[in-house]
C-alpha cells in the first residue's frame, strides 16, 4: 500500500482546480511543478504562520511573494480595511487616499517626484517602458537575463523565476516584433551592455533593471554595476528603470536606490506597497511623468487604479516601516542565512547563500551566483528534496529553487531557529 498522504485535503482541492483553472492556479509558481509536490491550499494566515486545508501550520517564508513586510494580517491593517469597506469599496472617482500615498512613496523614494497607481508590478512595468518609450522616441529597451518585470510581451524574454523553472525562457504568443525590441544583456556585466548599446546606437529608450535581482533567486549588484549603468544611461540619453517591485520598501524604506545612491530616472514599486492588495506604481522625474495622461499624451488608465481599500492597505503598510523594522528584518536575514549555510555544510551538501537584509536565497551549487548562468548551475532536484523535508517539518519555503525567501517583521529569531533545524534535518535528506 502507498504511504498514506500527509495533504489529502490539498490534494483533493487541487484535482478540483485542475478541472476549472489551468494547471489549477492562478500564477504559476504557486503549482509546486519544480519541487515535485502539490500545492497547499491555503485556509488562514497570521503573522509568519500559515496553516494549510489539512490543518499543518507552517513558518512562511513565501509571504505572499514579497508583500507581507509586517506579516499576515497585522491587526491595524484589518481594522483600517474594514473601516474603509463601510465607506466603499470603489468609486472610480478620486479620493484622497491617493495623495496621501502618493506623497508618502515621495517622501521615502525622493527620485519619485510624480506618480501613477496601478493594480500590478506587471502594469507597472509596461506603462513605464510605454513612458520611456514616449520620452526618449525610440523602440528598443535593454534588459538583463534572469530579471523579470512582470508578464508584459516585451518583458517575457529570458525572465527569471516562474518562466526559468517552466524551462520556457520565450512564451508562445510574444510576438516576435515586440521580442526584437527587447535586447539582452548580462547582470552585473557591465560590458555586455556596452556591446548591446554600441550594436544598437541611438535606438534604446531604457535600461530596465532589478537593482537587487530576486527573480533568478536573489543576486545583489556587484559594486559600480548600478552606478555604471547610470553613467552609461547619461552618455547614451537612455532613461534608466529601476524595477523595485521587490527591493522597493524592502532593501531599505527607501528601497534598493537608497542604499546604493544610484538614482533612477522611472522606478517600478508593487508588493509591499499594496500592503498585500494589488497595487503597483511607476514614477520618477516630473517631467517624464508629465507625459502620462490625462497630463500628457501618453495613454494608461485602470477601472481600480487608486482604489480606496488599495490605497488603505499601502497606506498603513508603509506608515509603520520603521529604522527598528529594517534592524530586526536584517538580523533574521543574517541568521537565517548563516544557519542554512551551516546545515549545508553539515551534510557536506554544495550550498551558496545569496543574502541582502531580508530577501534570500540559498542556491544548491558550489559555484558563486553573480547572474543567471551560475544561478542556473543550481542543483533543482537537491532544492525539491529540500523542500519537501522543510515542508514535512512545518517550515513553508518558496516552492523554487529560483525564488527570494521573505522575512516579516512578524517572523522570530526563536522562528529562524526552528527553521534552521529543520535546515539540518532536510539536508541529510539530499545527502544520503
Ligand atoms: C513580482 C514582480 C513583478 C510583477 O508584479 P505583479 O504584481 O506580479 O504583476 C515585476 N517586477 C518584479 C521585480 C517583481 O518581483
Amino acid at each position: 500500500m502507498p504511504p498514506r498522504s500527509r495533504y489529502p485535503q490539498s490534494e483533493r482541492l487541487f484535482a478540483h482546480a485542475a478541472r476549472i483553472l489551468p494547471g489549477g492556479v492562478d500564477s504559476p509558481v504557486r503549482a509546486f511543478r519544480s519541487v515535485g509536490a502539490t500545492p497547499l491550499f491555503v485556509t488562514r494566515a497570521s503573522g509568519a504562520r500559515i496553516e494549510d486545508a489539512d490543518g499543518h501550520t507552517y513558518i512562511d517564508y513565501v509571504m505572499s511573494w514579497g508583500p507581507l513586510i509586517h506579516g499576515h494580517a497585522p491587526r491595524g491593517l484589518i481594522k483600517a480595511l474594514g473601516d474603509a469597506a463601510k465607506r466603499g469599496t470603489s468609486f472610480g472617482a478620486p479620493t484622497e487616499l491617493e495623495t496621501r500615498l502618493a506623497h508618502r512613496v515621495a517622501m521615502l523614494m525622493p527620485t519619485i517626484e510624480r506618480v501613477r497607481f496601478v493594480s500590478s508590478g506587471t502594469e507597472a512595468a509596461m506603462s513605464a517602458l510605454r513612458v520611456a518609450r514616449a520620452a526618449t522616441r525610440r523602440d528598443k529597451i535593454v534588459k538583463f537575463e534572469g530579471c523579470y518585470h512582470g508578464h508584459a510581451d516585451s518583458f517575457l524574454v529570458q525572465a527569471g523565476s516562474g518562466a526559468t523553472t517552466l524551462g520556457v525562457p520565450t512564451s508562445p504568443g510574444v510576438p516576435a516584433a515586440v521580442a526584437a525590441d527587447t535586447l539582452l544583456a548580462r547582470y552585473n556585466d557591465l560590458e555586455s551592455v556596452e556591446r548591446v548599446v554600441a550594436a544598437h546606437d541611438g535606438q534604446i529608450a531604457a535600461v530596465i533593471v532589478e537593482p537587487i535581482a530576486g527573480n533568478m533567486g536573489v543576486v545583489p549588484p556587484a559594486d559600480g554595476f548600478l552606478q555604471g549603468l547610470r553613467a552609461l544611461c547619461d552618455r547614451e540619453g537612455m532613461l534608466l528603470i529601476f524595477d523595485e517591485v521587490i527591493s522597493g520598501f524592502r532593501a531599505a524604506a527607501g528601497g534598493a536606490q537608497q542604499i546604493v545612491g544610484v538614482r533612477p530616472d522611472l522606478t517600478c514599486l508593487g508588493k509591499i506597497i499594496g500592503g498585500g492588495l494589488p497595487v503597483g506604481a511607476y514614477g520618477g522625474r516630473a517631467e517624464i511623468m508629465e507625459l502620462v495622461a490625462p497630463a500628457g499624451p501618453v495613454y494608461q488608465a485602470g477601472t481600480l487604479s487608486g482604489n480606496p481599500l488599495a490605497m488603505t492597505a499601502g497606506l498603513w503598510c508603509l506608515m509603520e516601516l520603521s529604522p527598528k523594522l529594517y534592524r530586526h528584518l536584517a538580523k533574521l536575514g543574517a541568521r537565517l542565512a548563516a544557519g542554512l549555510a551551516d546545515a549545508a555544510r553539515a551534510a557536506a551538501v554544495p550550498l551558496q547563500v545569496n543574502a541582502f537584509g531580508s530577501v534570500l536565497t540559498p542556491f544548491f551549487t558550489s559555484q558563486p551566483v553573480r547572474d543567471y548562468q551560475s544561478a542556473l548551475t543550481a542543483d533543482t532536484r537537491a532544492y525539491g528534496t529540500f523542500f519537501r523535508g522543510m515542508l514535512a517539518r512545518g517550515i513553508y519555503p518558496p516552492p523554487s529553487q529560483f525564488e527570494a525567501w521573505f522575512l516579516s517583521g512578524a517572523h522570530s529569531q526563536k522562528d529562524v531557529d526552528k527553521t534552521v533545524k529543520a535546515a539540518y534535518a532536510a539536508m541529510k535528506e539530499i545527502s544520503t
